[in-house]
């Protein structure tokens, strides 16, 4: 099994699991059920179950006759449905165990274990994840190297890295408006984006995420993964390391990247049992959800890779067209062999020595420019890891709500998702994890992200040479505002 490579374990293990889900939902998928009579509370006559993939109803006879329902429904349809079995188990303990124990279906009782295994791999990277933000984004900022770097030249840098950043992310809200993929099948609802949910006021939610950018504590906001405040702080900390210099920066540069260097083999080794996490994470979401899940899954696909396309085929070339003045095509040639490995590495860290070789040696760009610029960029620049968390979150959202998310919840994810992106390490799937900031901020679960974990590496692939190229077109943009370096002829 090591000999093989470990998108093809994955893919493996998730089509395992969703065959043998499908299998499970399509035999014992249904259940009719009744509480036994010696369960039954005073006054009630008969308690019953009907278990589906997709419709759960719970039917409760009393004794004079009264009917009472309750129904689980993600759609959202009947109106007084829960939205899933944690809303029901939320409102109404008691009924729910009593599902859980005497009206379950086989298949969502094996769904259940399998989320339970599945979400012990998601553990493991949420493990990593504060730890891996924290010494990324300081060695990414000490990687800088001295205080009086931080110039026009970062100020430039800085903005090109915000500015495609947020274009990207533009770029993935659009489509994931237009195609709703979260929306197809039998999930579509007349009455999205109604008071459901709660706009809130844009102003004060942006102040509050503002806020969470300056922690009281610090320790208090790593103890307890509050990712914006470790954000906002890791990087305070690098650039005062930078302001400082000297010795401390001397004793914590080092520091960092040992740390830095054993965390990222901790987050590998994790990741090698992706596999399982996938396969048993597919089994739960197959088991318990049939064939819906896959033409969701589809769609939800789709989306990411024409975000994607969009933005690294007619954005960025644009960007290197009319602002960095080279010829786009020539440049992505230069740019082939390391566009290439991010592909089959997805990782822009692992990427980074090809990329630094070739804007230097087939492209044309200065090295003061290139190693600069692409050191940060592959560590804080994810044009494509932006595209893909916007994309997911809000899709995860469709499918949550049954509804899309209304604009101001939209637009906070706009704001996370450029954040999140930031605090993403280069390294394959650190999209996936840093992915929490944001469904957390607009209240999402994040078991959900197990729905899009299956799918995950292909994206991953796609979404870091986005990353890698955005990172080279800087480039271009930079050498272009150091108009004093090295002219910006064309080279083949
Ligand atoms: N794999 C990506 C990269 O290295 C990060 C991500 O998971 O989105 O750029």
């Amino acid at each position: 099994m090591t000999s093989i490579p470990l998108h093809w374990q994955i893919l493996a293990g998730m089509l395992l699991g969703a065959i043998a889900g499908l299998m499970l939902s399509a035999s014992v998928g249904q259940r009719r059920s009744s509480l036994p009579e010696d369960r039954l509370p005073a006054g009630v006559r008969a308690v019953e179950f009907f278990d589906s993939t997709n419709r759960i109803e719970i039917r409760q006879v009393a004794q004079d006759g009264t009917v009472r329902h309750w129904v689980v429904d993600p759609s959202g349809r009947q109106p007084h449905s829960f939205a899933s079995l944690e809303s029901l188990r939320q409102a109404e303990p008691q009924r729910f165990q009593d599902f859980q124990r005497y009206g379950r279906s086989w298949a969502r009782w094996v769904g259940d274990g399998s989320r339970r295994l599945g979400g012990l791999f998601l553990r493991m990277l949420q493990m990593v994840a504060v730890p891996l933000i924290v010494t990324s984004l300081v060695t990414g900022v000490l990687g800088l190297d001295r205080a009086e770097q931080l110039g026009r030249m970062f100020l430039g840098t800085l903005a090109y890295f915000i500015a495609t950043t947020l274009l990207a992310i533009l770029v993935g809200l659009l489509m994931v408006n237009l195609i709703r993929p979260g929306m197809h099948g039998s999930q579509q609802t007349a009455f999205e984006g109604e008071a459901t949910m709660i706009a809130g006021n844009l102003a004060e939610i942006l102040l509050t995420q503002l806020e969470a950018m300056i922690p009281i504590n610090p320790f208090a906001a790593l103890a307890e993964g509050h990712f914006l405040s470790i954000i906002s702080f890791s990087l305070l900390f690098g650039i005062f390391t930078l302001l400082v210099g000297g010795r401390p920066a001397e004793v914590l540069r080092p520091l960092f990247e040992a740390a830095l260097a054993v965390l990222m083999s901790m987050t590998m080794a994790i990741i090698r049992i992706c596999p399982a996490g996938v396969l048993f994470l597919m089994l739960y979401a197959t088991a318990t959800q049939g064939w819906e899940v896959f033409r969701s899954l589809a769609w939800y696909m789709t989306t990411v890779l024409a975000a994607l396309g969009v933005h690294a085929l007619v954005i960025l070339p644009m960007i290197v067209w009319f602002i960095g003045r080279k010829h786009p095509g020539r440049f992505a040639r230069a740019m082939s062999p390391a566009l290439l490995t991010a592909f089959s590495s997805a990782s822009s860290n692992s990427t980074l020595p090809l990329t630094l070789s070739n804007v230097q040696q087939r492209a044309g760009i200065s090295h003061r420019v290139g190693s600069f610029v692409l050191p940060l960029g592959a560590t804080i620049n994810m044009d494509g890891t932006a595209i893909y968390q916007a994309v997911a979150v809000v899709y995860i959202g469709q499918l949550h709500h049954g509804f899309n998310l209304p604009l101001a919840q939209q637009i906070i994810v706009m704001f996370t998702a450029l954040l999140a992106s930031i605090g993403t390490a280069g390294i394959p799937h650190a999209g996936l994890v840093m992915m929490v900031i944001i469904l957390q901020s607009v209240g999402l679960p994040i078991e959900m992200q197990g729905i899009i974990l299956a799918v995950d590496r292909v994206l991953d692939m796609c979404r870091t040479g986005v990353n890698v190229w955005s990172d080279a077109c800087g480039c271009t943009v930079i050498e272009r505002l150091q108009s004093t370096s090295l002219p910006s002829t064309v080279q083949p």
